[in-house]
């Protein structure tokens, strides 16, 4: 099984470190048979190659059972004419990974700011939307006429709508069968009636699946409010990428938000947060949230291969992340605790150790 690291800018190097050291740990203990592949892409390759994207990586994505993405300064990057391609958004468009699946669960002793617990996931769709990179075959979907003058374009096909709703229902199969569709229909009554028609149309395929809709004006006061009653979300684009930042800090902290953003061939883990350049390279990064994706990357291993002992790996890590994260002596700076990013990874591994004659 071999999987693709790309560390990325800012703390992403120490947090891929730490993902690694992880999976090895369990490849070691479990025999999951993982090789790993580390490539650099980001600041690194532009000073080398001029592009923070060498082609070279796109072709070892494709052939890599799995990919691991650490969060890339794309805020800082050039323009792309000159080399400043955003990494993530690239392999997400290249290799169709179109459901974006951030879970936000407020986890055992952690303190939680809503006022509720949670334990949601927010499936959100990942190619089309408001995000202008990913919206046109030619041009992009921004564009300024006049000086003074701005456009962005928002792309919403039958198509997308329909498998990220089918995505979310099968998820929801898996959990506790429930399906809410967030949207604007009341505004946004021709794109968001599109993306309800599709999601409406998949809920009937779904009868054993209870199914509502919520404003995500309102969607976003009932996240903090009563956060309890949501199962499965699907969401747009935009919608869902403010949304599951606003679940993952009301959880406990952004820092532990995790994502795949998978396809029907390939998947890729990446932390929800950004590369926090004010922290890196002072072992201050809490690397939570880059290691529950890669578990999370693992449990989508375990069911594309058939491999179950991937999912008994994936849930070992949230088991351990969660035994850690209940005491605040093993917590890191960012949730109040005294751990920076390589103590709180070697304690991550002693907690593995005990827990890995589990039953799975
Ligand atoms: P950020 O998420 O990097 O940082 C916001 C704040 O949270 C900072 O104070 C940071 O120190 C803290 N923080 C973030 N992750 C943390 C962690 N793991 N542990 C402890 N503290 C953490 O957001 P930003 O500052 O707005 O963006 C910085 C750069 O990241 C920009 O270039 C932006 O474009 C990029 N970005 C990348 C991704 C990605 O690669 N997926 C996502 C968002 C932002």
């Amino acid at each position: 099984m071999r999987l693709l690291l790309l560390p990325g800018d800012g703390i992403g190097p120490e947090i891929s470190a730490a993902a690694a050291h992880v999976l090895q740990a369990l490849d070691r203990r479990l025999g999951l048979g993982i090789k790993l592949e580390t490539r650099e892409v980001g600041f690194t390759t532009l000073r080398r190659d001029g592009t923070t994207f060498p082609p070279s990586v796109l072709e070892a994505a494709r052939e890599a059972a799995g990919i691991i993405v650490g969060p890339v300064s794309t805020l800082e990057y050039p323009p792309p004419a000159e080399g400043g391609i955003n990494v993530s958004a690239a392999l997400r468009k290249e290799l169709d990974l179109y459901a974006n699946i951030r879970p936000a669960r407020s986890r055992p002793g952690l303190p939680h700011y809503g006022r509720t617990s949670m334990d949601l996931v927010i499936v959100r769709e990942n190619t089309e939307g408001f995000y202008a990179v990913r919206t046109m075959f030619q041009g992009h979907g921004e564009f300024m006429p006049a000086p003074d003058l701005a456009f962005a374009i928002r792309k919403i096909s039958a198509s997308a709508s329909r498998r990220i709703a089918l995505a979310a229902f099968a998820l929801a199969e898996r959990r506790r069968r429930k399906v809410t569709a967030v949207h604007k229909a009341n505004v946004l009554r021709t794109s968001d009636g599109l993306f309800l028609r599709e999601v409406r149309k998949a809920a009937k395929e779904f009868p054993a699946i209870s199914y509502d809709e919520q404003l995500v004006d309102s969607m976003a006061a009932l996240l903090i409010r009563d956060a309890a009653r949501f199962d499965t979300v699907v969401a747009t684009n935009l919608f869902g990428d403010i949304l599951s930042d606003e679940a993952s800090e009301l959880s406990g902290s952004l820092g532990l938000g995790a994502a795949i953003n998978a396809g029907d061939e390939h998947c890729m883990a990446q932390a929800q947060h950004g590369s926090a350049p004010d922290i890196a390279g002072k072992d201050l990064a809490n690397p939570v949230s880059l290691i529950v994706s890669a578990a999370m990357l693992l449990d989508w291993l375990g069911r594309h291969y058939g491999q179950e002992k991937f999912a008994h790996a994936a849930r070992l890590i949230e088991r351990a992340v969660d035994a850690l994260l209940e005491h605040p002596n093993t917590r890191t700076r960012d949730l109040g605790g005294p751990l920076g990013t390589a103590s709180f990874t070697a304690a991550l591994e002693r907690e593995l150790d005990r827990r890995v004659t589990e039953p799975a």
